[in-house]
C-alpha cells in the first residue's frame, strides 16, 4: 500500500477547502491508503502567533478530524510536535539542504515580502517539512501548486542524501487534487478558500451553525449572465459553487449545471447539501469535544506508534551521515 502524508497547521480555522481538499480524500482512502495524519503544530510558530490559540487549535483540528471520519485504528495519527523525530531530523536535513535553494522557496519569498519582523522558521519550514515527508518513507503527498515546490524539495533532499550518504529515504512525490477539488474563497473565486483569508464571509468553516452556512453560500459572488454552466475561467464563481455541490453529491459538476436555470436554485441546492455534509460533523465534534480525554488519548498513541517508525529512520539517517552511535 502507498503511504500518503497530510499535515494541517492550526492555524485559522478549517474549512470546506480543508474537507473536500484534504480530510474527505484522507477519509475515503483508510483501508487502501497507509494514511499518516498531523497536526503540524511547530509550522504555526513560524508566524506572529498566540501561544493558546496553537494549543487550543491543536486539539480543536484534532478532534474535528476525528468527528469528520478519521480513524486513529487506521492512520498513524498525532501531533507532530509530540515526535520530536521531526526536529531532529529536520537538522540532519538542514545539513543537506544549500541557503539558496531554501531562499528560492517561493512561499517563503511572498510571505517575507508581507512581514516586518520575518522568523528564520519562515525560511526553514520547507525542510522541517521535507523531515515530516521523509520521516514515515512517504510515498505521496496530496498537495495544491503552492506546495508542489516544497515536495520538489523533500525529493531533491531524499535522493542527494542517499547519493552521498547511502540509501536512507524513499523518494516522494507530489499528487495534485484534480482542479475540482481546489475550494475557492464564495466572495473571492479568483483566490482559494483559505484558513488565513481576509474576510470570513467567502470561507465555510467547518464548525460554522448551519444559519451561517446557508447565508454565506447564498450571498456567494455569482458571474455575469444568467445561465448555469460550469466554466472555471469564464464563470469562476458559478463553477466554484457547483464543484462544491459536485464533491457534497459525488457528481459531475457538468451533469449537475443542465438541473439548474437560475443561479438563486444552484445556491439553495449549494446551501442545502453542505449543510447536509458539514452539519453531521460539526455535531460529532461538540459530542467530542464534551471528552478532551479521549481524543488527548488517541494522540498519545498515535505519537508511541509514530516514534516507533520515526526513531528508526532517525537513527538510519544519523548513523549514515557520520554520527557516532550513543
Ligand atoms: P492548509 O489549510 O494550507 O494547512 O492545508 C491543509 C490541507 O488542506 C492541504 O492538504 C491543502 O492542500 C488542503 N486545502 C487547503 N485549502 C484548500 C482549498 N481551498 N481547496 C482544497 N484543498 C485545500
Amino acid at each position: 500500500m502507498p503511504r500518503r502524508l497530510t499535515g494541517f497547521t492550526p492555524s485559522g480555522d478549517l474549512h470546506l477547502g480543508n474537507y473536500i481538499g484534504a480530510i474527505a480524500p484522507i477519509v475515503a482512502g483508510q483501508g487502501t491508503t497507509d494514511t499518516v495524519v498531523f497536526i503540524s503544530d511547530l509550522h504555526a510558530l513560524t508566524l506572529e502567533h498566540d501561544p493558546s490559540d496553537v494549543r487550543r487549535r491543536t486539539l480543536e483540528f484534532a478532534t474535528l478530524l476525528l468527528a469528520a471520519g478519521a480513524d486513529p485504528g487506521t492512520c498513524l495519527f498525532l501531533v507532530q510536535s509530540h515526535v520530536p523525530e521531526h526536529t531532529e531530523l529536520h537538522y540532519l536535513l538542514e545539513c543537506t539542504t544549500g541557503y539558496g535553494e531554501a531562499q528560492r522557496m517561493i512561499q517563503f519569498k511572498e510571505k517575507a515580502g508581507r512581514q516586518r519582523q520575518v522568523r528564520m522558521s519562515l525560511l526553514t519550514y520547507p525542510i522541517l517539512m521535507a523531515a515530516d515527508i521523509l520521516l514515515y518513507d512517504t510515498d505521496e503527498v496530496p498537495v495544491g501548486e503552492d506546495q508542489t515546490q516544497h515536495v520538489e524539495l523533500a525529493r531533491d533532499l531524499a535522493q542527494r542524501f542517499n547519493t552521498r550518504y547511502g540509501p536512507t529515504f524513499t523518494v516522494p512525490r507530489a499528487v495534485n487534487p484534480p482542479v475540482a477539488a481546489r475550494i475557492m474563497d464564495l466572495t473571492a473565486p479568483g483566490d482559494k478558500m483559505s484558513k488565513s483569508a481576509a474576510s470570513p464571509t467567502g470561507t465555510l468553516r467547518l464548525l460554522d451553525e448551519p444559519d451561517v452556512l446557508r447565508r454565506k453560500v447564498m450571498r456567494a459572488v455569482t458571474d455575469a449572465g444568467s445561465d448555469v454552466v460550469y466554466d472555471p475561467e469564464r464563470k469562476p464563481g458559478v463553477a466554484n459553487l457547483l464543484a462544491i455541490l459536485a464533491a457534497c453529491t459525488h457528481e459531475d459538476p457538468n451533469v449537475l449545471a443542465k438541473r439548474f436555470d437560475r443561479y438563486a436554485e444552484l445556491k439553495a441546492a449549494v446551501a442545502d447539501a453542505v449543510v447536509a455534509t458539514l452539519a453531521p460533523i460539526r455535531d460529532r465534534y461538540l459530542r467530542l469535544s464534551g471528552d478532551p480525554d479521549h481524543v488527548r488519548a488517541a494522540l498519545r498513541t498515535g505519537a508511541e506508534r509514530a516514534r516507533e517508525l520515526a526513531g528508526r529512520k532517525v537513527r538510519q539517517a544519523k548513523s549514515a551521515i557520520g554520527l557516532l552511535p550513543g
